[in-house]
């Protein structure tokens, strides 16, 4: 129970990791704030929370506008005491080529992705100063670490893992510590729309997953939980890279090479033998 009595708040906690990580961190006792977009999503991941026990609230709040963020905050340390854990999970991704995809498509990633981390984290920080202890986890991608399409997501994604190392090296002194997870492709609703023009996508996929699958959204939540708890307690501004090996190297490069012919130099130092 590395939760018991603290206070966590998932932006998009209706969905996908968001709502796997709000399901697991109430599992270890935490009262869980969930925030999604949508009402009904909220609620059904609150309500789910209930159901096995746990404490649960769910709020509406479109993560890329203040005025909404800042009322959500309000609304959540009023009816549910202090936050002092905080991840920013919230997400969509949108457009794949800077030369067709529009000026609205670019600032509506940046937004959502980026400017969110921003907007939520003020609204909550100053209470977790005040009590000299907090903890973020950021959820970027493995998109935000080199270049694999969807350039506006990108970016935002690129972005919040420099923001994460700033607020860490800021905030740190004030016992708040930030970091970030990048996850590789994981099973999620986010897929939808993809999927519904390719069925097998995840099939496809999974070639490139030297652990032979894609992710599932309990694969990232066991790593928030993870920076959040206190088993992470010396660990602030890393990037945790969470993809089944696929930054670790291209699995379809070795194929490429012929191991069993031997590489030139070595055939010859066993002639020499
Ligand atoms: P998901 O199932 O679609 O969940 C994302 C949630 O964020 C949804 O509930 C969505 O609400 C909510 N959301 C979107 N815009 C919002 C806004 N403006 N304000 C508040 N909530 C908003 O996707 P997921 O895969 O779990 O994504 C979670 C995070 O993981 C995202 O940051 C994503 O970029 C990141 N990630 C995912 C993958 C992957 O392959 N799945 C890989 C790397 C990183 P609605 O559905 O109602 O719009």
């Amino acid at each position: 129970m590395r939760f018991e009595g603290r206070g966590v708040l998932v932006t998009g906690g209706g969905s996908g990791i968001g709502r796997s990580t709000c399901l697991r961190v109430a599992a270890e006792g935490a009262r869980v704030a969930v925030v999604d977009l949508r009402a009904e999503r909220a609620q059904e991941t609150a309500q789910e929370i209930a159901a096995s026990g746990g404490r649960a609230i769910a709020l509406t709040a479109d993560v890329s506008k203040s005025a909404s963020v800042d009322n959500m905050a309000a609304s959540a340390i009023d009816a549910f005491g202090p936050i002092d854990t905080l991840v920013n999970n919230a997400g969509i991704a949108a457009g794949d080529d800077i030369l067709t995809f529009d000026e609205s498509t670019w600032d509506l990633n940046l937004s959502v992705v980026l400017k969110s981390v921003f907007l939520v984290s003020r609204a909550l920080l100053p209470a977790m100063i005040e009590a000299g202890s907090g903890t973020i986890v950021n959820v970027s991608s493995v998109n935000g670490l080199t270049g694999i399409g969807e350039e506006a997501y990108s970016a935002a994604k690129a972005g919040m893992i420099n923001l994460t190392q700033n607020m860490a090296i800021k905030y740190g002194p004030r016992g708040v510590r930030v970091n970030v997870v990048c996850p590789g492709t994981v099973r999620t609703p986010i897929w939808d729309g993809v999927v519904a023009d390719k069925p097998q996508i995840f099939d496809e996929l999974t070639r490139w997953y030297p652990l032979g699958r894609v992710g599932e959204p309990e694969d990232i939540a066991a790593a928030i939980l993870f920076l959040a708890s206190s088993d992470a307690s010396w660990i602030t501004g890393q990037t945790l890279t969470v993809d089944g090996g696929l930054t670790a190297g291209n699995p379809r490069l070795l194929e490429d090479v012929d191991i069993d012919a031997g590489f030139p130099d070595a055939a010859n130092q066993k002639e020499g033998l």
